[in-house]
């Protein structure tokens, strides 16, 4: 890979050279890809991008860790739709705001953008089976990846998955194991199971990989946005490699002058399980929490990215704002009424934090803000019911419907 310089522990310094099947460091640090900024200037330009055919995360080629001979992965990952929001603008009290939905993804969560990445670097590293354990989506997105690529899965699930992500595996033809365990048994199980048998890592913990997949989602707004960035760029956040690879995004973008301003990084956690906020929120270390939301993606005690994401949110001079499951919900309501925006709970936990923080006074009525919603919200539907209620359920008779929508306020008309 001729831009890409070699890869370096975020907490030793040690160096590594790229190669495909990388994992942590052995002082149990995670490594992170360093580029070669000047090479990749001298190859890429504004107007280059700009005449490119692909709509797809690989359009950003340049900045990505692959062999130049490595080939596209199958499902159109990334260059999802970026919205302007006049009217929630106005509700929230600030200048500008942009959703960002990626949710439109193959199979409907951001975390495409990892799995196509740990597909390509799996075919690079000759292994035909990839494996993972995941709170849902990192598992659903490298099922469909996978089968896409004619790869095989194994893939390990905390019990607690919604139905939704879990049909999605099934579909997709992995090997399912819904583990009787929280997430961070599950982990460790598949850890185990990838040691023993030799398969392609796709946990975010280890693969350093994943959030420069990742990291398109900042490229694409950037360049949607015609290289002039928000001041704001909101998001949620569970094991940290998004809001890591967000971050990486922008400022790659900035070192080779794409970019001239870096946004503030807005942190969403859920107040049940918020262990990366608390240790911003505290200037301590981060500890374990118990797992209580229903925002099952980011139902994280044991975040596996703490380093690189809260050095993300540091740099950035960001804000950490913890939300409730009911102001998940409110958002997720909000996102629909307003947008027509469908988010699972964690996908729009960025935006009930964002609408928290301008509720709070954090955020200056000038801003522009980008909120980006990680996760369809057709993977949770229990939660969206709960959230939006049921229907009227009546008898065949448009009289009565009049009637009972009377008696809920509602003229019809
Ligand atoms: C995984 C996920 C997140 C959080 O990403 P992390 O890398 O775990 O911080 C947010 N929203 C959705 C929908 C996700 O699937
Ligand atoms: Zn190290």
């Amino acid at each position: 890979m001729r831009n890409v310089t070699y890869a370096k522990c975020v907490r030793c310094g040690k160096i590594y050279e790229a190669t495909p099947d990388l994992t942590n460091c052995e002082c149990g640090g995670i490594l992170d890809i360093v580029y070669d900024y000047d090479y990749i200037k001298s190859v890429l330009t504004k107007e280059k991008l700009s005449q490119r055919a692909s709509r797809s995360m690989w359009r950003y080629r340049e900045l990505l860790p692959v062999e130049e001979t490595t080939e596209d992965t199958p499902l159109r990952v990334g260059w999802t739709p970026l919205y302007e929001e006049p009217q929630l603008a106005k509700m929230l009290g600030i200048r500008k705001l942009w959703v960002k939905d990626d949710g439109q993804n193959p199979t409907a969560s951001l975390k495409d953008r990892a799995s196509a990445m740990a597909v390509a670097k799996a075919r690079e590293a000759g292994a035909k089976t990839i494996a993972c354990s995941s709170t849902g989506n990192a598992a659903s997105s490298l099922a469909g990846n996978a089968a896409a690529a004619g790869m095989q899965t194994y893939i390990f699930v905390p019990e607690r998955a919604p139905k939704g992500k879990v049909a999605q595996l099934m579909i997709f033809g992995a090997h399912v194991i819904s583990v009787k365990g929280n997430y961070e048994e599950t982990f460790k199980m598949s850890a185990a199971a990838i040691e023993k048998y030799g398969w392609y890592n796709r946990n975010a913990a280890i693969n350093p990989y994943l959030s420069e997949g990742k990291k398109t989602v900042s490229l694409e707004i950037a360049e949607q946005l015609g290289w002039e960035m928000p001041d704001y760029l909101a998001i949620s956040v569970g094991d940290g490699c998004t809001i890591a690879g967000v971050w990486k995004g922008l400022k790659d973008l900035y070192a080779i002058g794409f970019i001239h301003k870096l946004p503030r990084l807005i942190s969403g956690q859920s107040t049940g399980c918020c262990p990366l906020n608390r240790a911003i929120q505290t200037g301590e270390d981060w500890y374990p929490m118990e797992e209580n939301t229903l925002a099952d993606s980011i139902a994280v005690g044991v975040p596996r990215n703490a380093d690189k994401a809260l050095m993300a949110i540091r740099e950035s001079n960001g804000l950490a704002i913890n939300v409730t499951d009911e102001e998940i919900l409110a958002a997720q309501r909000l996102l629909g009424r307003t947008c027509g925006v469908f988010g699972e709970p964690a996908g729009v936990t960025g935006m009930a934090a964002l609408k928290k923080a301008c509720e709070m006074g954090l955020i200056e009525q000038e801003a522009t803000v980008v909120s980006v919603v990680t996760g369809n919200g057709l993977k949770d539907v229990a939660n969206a019911i709960r959230s939006a209620g049921e229907p009227l359920h009546i008898e065949p008779d448009l009289d009565l419907m009049v009637e009972e929508f009377g008696k809920r306020g509602v003229r019809v008309e």
